[in-house]
């Protein structure tokens, strides 16, 4: 079989490895830190930083495609690999998503609804832009935020100051708050040939910036899931992707709301390891190496918790309980807000037809 690379070696990295080898895929894991959560399943590791050019080559020479865990990965570095094999999901969707100003622009070039947003570099826009969008409203860094970390909020323009120097002279983006009654995720693919297939979308929780619990179905009625659907399809077909993209929606009384989009496989999708028989990891080794996709349909009633930095305590509970399917991702070291794990409790359904 085919040598898959993979940048980045957290559960992510992890789980695709593990479905690369199940069907008869070769591994190869690029990680700037040692002893990475892939590491232990994957066929070999690289251990080099993105600015080790001679490590990027000696990586992509090994290996027959490209993909990803994560959509930081350095321009100079993607710009070496892609010379020498193909990149899945290609340069485009890592461009738009890299970024928050150019994703919210894409969407909206797209027709699709998004927060009000404002480019933000110093206090002269701040106040243009809290014009424009108004309050209350958040500040977020355009590049490297995830689990909520890069963001502030300004609900009284007095402590749009604070929020400023929070970004520590990083370009921003200021965006609207959505009023949002629940939050909701599409997991979608595509393969190399555009067939795209949708997963149900499931309903997510935060705490404190952190999914929680992902819940499928979802509290949606059809239309709305139609169109939750319909507008990661439509998103697809834009970046002429291959491979699964997470799309997070916010859910309104006046229709639905793209929050942002994530070019990989995204962990409001575990659900799918127990409620699907082709799960995401699988759906995107799949479509990465140009198999047919599976077609999203899903047979169980799925609830995903995260095991959350602390949550590991209740590790030993959860293995005794016969209903629980656990995933744990080897991190020897728990820290405060760190994904230790997850586990999906699932109610079996009558099966139905994917999208
Ligand atoms: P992720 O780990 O999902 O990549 P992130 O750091 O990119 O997180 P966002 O998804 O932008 O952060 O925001 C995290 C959460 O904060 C959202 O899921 C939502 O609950 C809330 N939030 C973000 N932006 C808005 C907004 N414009 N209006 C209302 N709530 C928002
Ligand atoms: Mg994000
Ligand atoms: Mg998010």
């Amino acid at each position: 079989g085919a040598v898959i690379g993979i940048l980045g070696g957290g559960q992510l990295g992890r789980m695709l490895s593990v479905a690369a080898s199940r069907l008869g895929f070769t591994t190869h894991i690029f990680e700037p830190s040692a002893n990475p959560p892939a590491g232990h399943v994957a066929d070999k590791v690289t251990t080099a930083g993105y600015e080790d050019e001679a490590a990027l080559r000696a990586f992509a020479e090994t290996v027959d495609v490209i993909t990803y865990e994560f959509e930081n990965i350095p321009t100079s570095a993607l710009d070496i690999l892609e010379a020498l094999k193909p990149i899945r999901p290609n340069r485009e969707a890592l461009r738009v998503s890299q970024d928050r100003l150019t994703e919210k622009t894409f969407l909206q070039d797209l027709g699709l609804a998004t927060a009000p947003f404002a480019e933000v570099n110093d206090a002269a826009d701040l106040e243009v832009a809290l014009e424009q969008v108004g309050t209350p409203s958040i500040l977020k860094t355009r590049r490297f935020g995830y689990d909520g970390k890069g963001q502030m909020r300004i609900i009284d323009l007095s402590e749009a100051p604070a929020a400023l120097a929070a970004m520590q002279g990083a370009p921003a983006v200021l965006e609207g708050f959505v009023p949002f009654s629940h939050e909701v995720s599409v997991i979608a693919a595509r393969s190399l040939n555009g067939k795209v297939a949708c997963y149900d979308p499931g309903e997510n929780v935060h705490l404190e910036g952190v999914l929680s619990t992902t819940t499928v179905p979802a509290n949606l009625n059809t239309n709305q899931s139609m169109d939750a659907v319909l507008m990661a399809g439509k998103i697809l077909n834009a970046l002429d992707y291959v491979g699964v993209l997470g799309v997070e929606i916010f859910v309104t009384g006046h229709g639905l709301v793209v929050n942002e989009i994530a070019p990989r496989v995204h962990n409001s999708g575990h659900w799918t390891q127990e409620g699907c028989t082709i799960d995401q990891f699988e759906q995107h080794i799949r479509a990465i190496t140009g198999w047919t996709i599976g077609n999203g349909a899903r047979y169980a009633d799925v609830v995903m918790e995260n095991l959350i930095g602390e949550d590991v305590e209740r590790i030993a509970d959860l293995a005794r309980d016969p209903d629980c399917a656990l995933h744990l991702y080897g991190k020897a070291e728990v820290k405060p807000g760190r994904k230790m794990g997850h586990f999906n409790r699932v109610n079996h359904t009558e099966g139905r037809e994917g999208y």
